[in-house]
């Protein structure tokens, strides 16, 4: 059932783009993660929302694990990245007692606390909200759906590596997006190719241009193809800027 459109604490936000992927370990964080940054360079206010209720990464990515949430007259509010309080973060990470600790809970409870995150967060004005979504399509995505749907323009953005285009993890993905009706914004094929942490250099490992055939065939948009770059695993574990940091690597021009 679609959820009644009635004014909340998203109600100024301009664009919701909500980050899927088939399976884990993707790079639909590192993605969620880069895109907020890109889109800090271009003058642009971002929110992330991090649904991957029991694999939240965001907060160490950014560097701000282990921060408190407060309460104020308008609900919780997130946490703010920089001083400039251009990127804001909520997480299920910050409401764990300890980092390490496992959210152990069912459907139910999880889909409160996504609808609670929509509607009890503070967001203030944003340009994009980034909602970072757990792998698969499982109930967390139906309820990220019903819940944010009065709020579009909402938009899915499918993250995919070059294996799991060809066992149909996307398609799958695709059919998710096709059946509760959201606009598939594109694909992002990730690790397509390895950068030499030597020459920089980018070797395709695995084969390459799925994403781009699958996207032409599904005839949704293919945004770029991201290479493994080990500098970019570094700057996401030591909570680094790597777009600011090296723009002279081979995944720049398509995270930026
Ligand atoms: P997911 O959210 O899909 O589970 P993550 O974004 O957490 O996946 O990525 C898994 C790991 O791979 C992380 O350690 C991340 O730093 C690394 N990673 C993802 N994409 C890239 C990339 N293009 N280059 C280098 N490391 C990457």
């Amino acid at each position: 059932m679609e959820a009644a459109a009635e004014p909340g604490n998203l109600a100024g936000v301009r664009h919701i783009i909500l980050v899927l992927s088939g399976k884990g370990g993707v790079g639909k964080s590192t993605i969620s993660t880069e895109l907020a940054l890109a889109l800090r360079h271009a003058g642009k206010k971002v929110g992330i929302l991090d649904v991957d209720l029991c694999g939240p990464s965001i907060p160490h990515m950014l560097k701000v694990q282990g921060q408190a949430v407060h309460q104020c007259d308008g609900g919780w509010v997130p946490v703010f990245v920089d001083q400039a309080q251009s990127i804001s973060l909520m997480s299920v990470g910050f409401l764990l007692e300890k980092p390490d600790e496992a959210v152990v809970w069912r459907g139910p409870k999880k889909n409160a606390l996504i609808k609670q995150f929509v509607s009890d967060v503070a967001w203030g004005q944003l340009d994009y909200l980034v909602v970072d979504t757990p792998p698969g399509t499982s109930d967390e995505h139906m309820a990220a759906v019903d819940a944010l749907r009065p709020y579009s323009p909402l938009g899915a953005l499918v993250v995919t590596t070059p294996q799991a285009v060809s066992v149909g993890d996307v398609r799958r993905e695709l059919t998710f997006c096709r059946k509760v009706g959201l606009r598939v914004i594109g694909i992002v094929e990730n690790m397509s190719g390895f950068v030499c942490p030597h020459c920089a250099e980018c070797t395709n490992v695995f084969s390459r241009g799925g994403g781009e055939e699958l996207a032409r065939h599904a005839g949704v948009p293919f945004l770029g193809s991201v290479p493994l770059d080990p500098e970019l695993t570094r700057s996401l574990e030591e909570g680094r800027d790597f777009i600011q940091e090296f723009p002279s690597s081979p995944a720049f021009p398509a995270l930026s």
